[in-house]
């Protein structure tokens, strides 16, 4: 059986070397469907709500790959967005990382300035 080493292999792949330690899956709070409304049509995008998959991480920031290694708010390709505990209902945060969604891109084009949502 050649294949035998394939299942460890397998295994190593489903761990998540990227999940920000504490992360829980969240469901989402209702406002975020007004939010995720508001920011469709603010940046004239289109996207399902449902597909977003959210986790909360415990306090008020965490590490993370981006912004200098530390995140209150990280979306990470294709729909999956980390918030910070302690920042749920920052609509701003939120909003900025819907838009990420929407855009299916982790930089900042002007339509964050526009919408009100670019965060410094
Ligand atoms: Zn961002």
């Amino acid at each position: 059986m050649r294949l035998r080493w394939l299942a460890p292999l397998l295994l190593l792949g489903c761990l998540d070397a990227f999940s920000p330690a504490g992360a829980e899956h969240l469901t989402p709070p209702t406002v975020y469907r007004v939010w995720w409304t508001e920011i469709e049509r603010c940046a004239g995008l289109w996207g399902d709500f449902d597909r977003v998959e959210w986790y909360e991480v415990p306090g008020s920031s965490y590490t993370c790959p981006a912004h200098e290694g530390l995140c209150d708010g990280w979306w990470r390709s294709p729909h999956t967005i980390y918030m910070a505990q302690s920042r749920l209902y920052n609509r701003q945060l939120a909003e900025h990382e819907m838009l990420h969604d929407l855009l299916q891109r982790g930089d900042h084009p002007p339509v964050f300035q526009a919408c009100g949502v670019q965060l410094n």
